[in-house]
């Protein structure tokens, strides 16, 4: 008779999966390990785990034997169907109450179907975004659970001791919403750290084409930034990335290729707000761009034969240049998180979801990559107002922007004018400009539409009401 010793099971023994069970062990929970090929479990036992108290399994049934009821078993495995096959083969061995957590990047459709299956059998299913990487899953990662609602009293002692902290000390863990929510927040999640990435991108080339820094004199502007608003993780690693020397004493990013790769997740994104009809442009934008990065020799062709501004150098203030640019990358980086909330807003709406606002500010203010200052900003905006309409109306956004958005104004046309691409930065302006004009030109569109193909139009007056116009008759 095998004993049940362990709080939790955890499948999938890569680098996610050894360094959250070592998590969990140091949180004094004791962990069972298993794994698709399980001599990876005696290797994890006699090595990484030695000393500690976890436990491993060599098959689904030994390891569902092994914990404790209600059973709480952890995936983190490779997304997609070898989730679907361990679900199916752990199902012989669980009773009603039990819970499976999907910890891997899957995409939410697949959440929101597996929480329906699990419920028809009694069982029930999580679907948790995980970030932070390796580091993060070790010291504490920023965990986004969303799925069946009864599961969150088993497992929250467990997700929010492993957590990573706020500075505040509270868990970067809370419950998200219902069936596939925890994955949607964790793939807009992706696509705004696409984006954040996309701007200091952006500002990088600025910074070395248009002012011609050294990326010594770049890192040190970084590093005066990550002590104000923009305090980042993100902006810190980019400070100690310029810094970084090659063997020949040269910064090691300036001989990495210029073209970025993609797993997918901000694509996803950029997707879904097109399928939901929602402006996420900065992040459509941010996909795009590592897209025309990946097309090297079409653009090494096209910089030998297309025509722009020759040999263009910033000719104004530097100094104050540099703090504008902080500025536009503020602003830009406000919009990208509106654009965020207003896709996980129209999200929620069609999905039933009743999202946990500020709780997702404060799951991203720690041990994620998207982690900063700034989303403590974001968080106390949605706990002074839950039902906040938009982030820009919240007063503190507004007035960010509105302090900031001169020099935002000022850093896209001089780009623009040296030929500078910061496509990220322009749309962010553009959606600002575009959702604060009452009239936008959509009344000539409609009566275009309505012109060559007699879809008619609303007419102010009458919102609703469609009518036809004869455009080419008399009267
Ligand atoms: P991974 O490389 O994505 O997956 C490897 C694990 O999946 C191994 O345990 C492997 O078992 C198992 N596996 C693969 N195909 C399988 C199949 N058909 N049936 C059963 N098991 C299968 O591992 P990872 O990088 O640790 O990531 C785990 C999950 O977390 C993924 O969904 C990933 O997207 C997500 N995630 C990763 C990170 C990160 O920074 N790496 C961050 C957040 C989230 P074998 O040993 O038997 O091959």
């Amino acid at each position: 008779m095998v004993e049940a010793v362990a709080d939790i099971g955890l499948i999938g023994l890569a680098v996610m999966g050894q360094n959250i069970i070592l998590n969990m062990n140091d949180n004094g929970f004791i962990v069972c390990a298993y794994n698709r090929t399980t001599s990876k479990v005696d290797k994890f036992l006699e090595n990484e785990a030695k000393g500690t108290n976890i436990v491993g399994a060599h098959s689904n049934e030994e390891f569902c034997a092994k914990l404790k009821k209600p059973r709480k078993i952890m995936l983190l495995v490779k997304a997609g169907p070898a989730v679907d096959t361990f679900i199916e083969n752990l199902l012989p061995y669980l009773d009603k109450g039990d819970i499976i957590i999907d910890g891997g990047n899957s995409h939410f459709p697949d959440s929101i179907r597996r929480t329906k299956e699990l419920e028809a059998k009694g069982l029930l299913f999580v679907g948790s975004g995980v970030s932070g990487g390796e580091e993060g899953a070790r010291h504490g990662p920023s965990l986004m659970p969303g799925g069946n609602p009864a599961a969150w009293p088993h497992i929250k002692p467990i997700f929010q001791a492993i957590a990573a902290k706020a500075p505040d000390g509270a868990p970067c863990c809370d419950w998200v919403g219902e069936n596939g929510a925890g994955h949607y927040v964790k793939m807009v999640h992706n696509g705004i750290e696409y984006g954040d990435m996309q701007l200091i991108s952006e500002i990088y080339q600025i910074m070395l084409e248009g002012l011609g820094m050294t990326h010594d004199e770049m890192a040190a502007v970084f590093d005066e930034w990550n002590k104000g608003e923009l305090d980042s993780y993100l902006i810190e690693i980019t400070r100690d990335i310029l810094k970084f020397k090659d063997t020949d004493g040269k910064p090691l990013v300036t001989k990495i290729r210029d073209t970025a790769g993609q797993k997918g997740t901000g694509k996803w994104t950029a997707i879904d707000s097109l399928d939901r009809g929602i402006p996420v442009t900065l992040i459509g934008e941010a996909v795009y761009s590592r897209c025309l990065s990946s097309l090297k020799e079409e653009r090494t062709r096209a910089s030998t034969i297309l025509d722009g501004p020759k040999n263009i150098k910033f000719q104004g203030d530097r100094k104050k240049f540099l703090d504008q640019m902080g500025q536009a990358l503020y602003a830009s980086k406000i919009v990208s998180y509106a654009q965020g909330y207003m896709l996980m807003r129209q999200a929620a709406k069609d999905y039933g979801w009743h999202l946990n606002n500020a709780g997702i500010a404060l799951m991203w203010r720690g041990g994620c990559i998207i982690r900063s200052v700034f989303l403590g900003k974001i968080r106390d905006a949605y706990t002074k107002k839950p039902d906040l309409e938009n982030l820009l109306f919240d007063s503190f956004f507004q007035h960010a922007i509105s302090n900031a958005q001169q020099s935002w104004r000022t850093v896209v046309g001089e780009a623009a004018a040296m030929g500078i691409p910061t496509p990220a930065h322009s749309t962010a302006l553009n959606f600002y400009d575009g959702l604060r004009h009452e009239m936008l030109p959509a009344n000539l569109i409609q009566a275009q539409r309505d012109y060559f193909g007699a879809h008619t139009y609303e007419l102010l007056a009458n919102p609703g009401q469609h009518v036809h116009t004869n455009w080419t008759g008399h009267g």
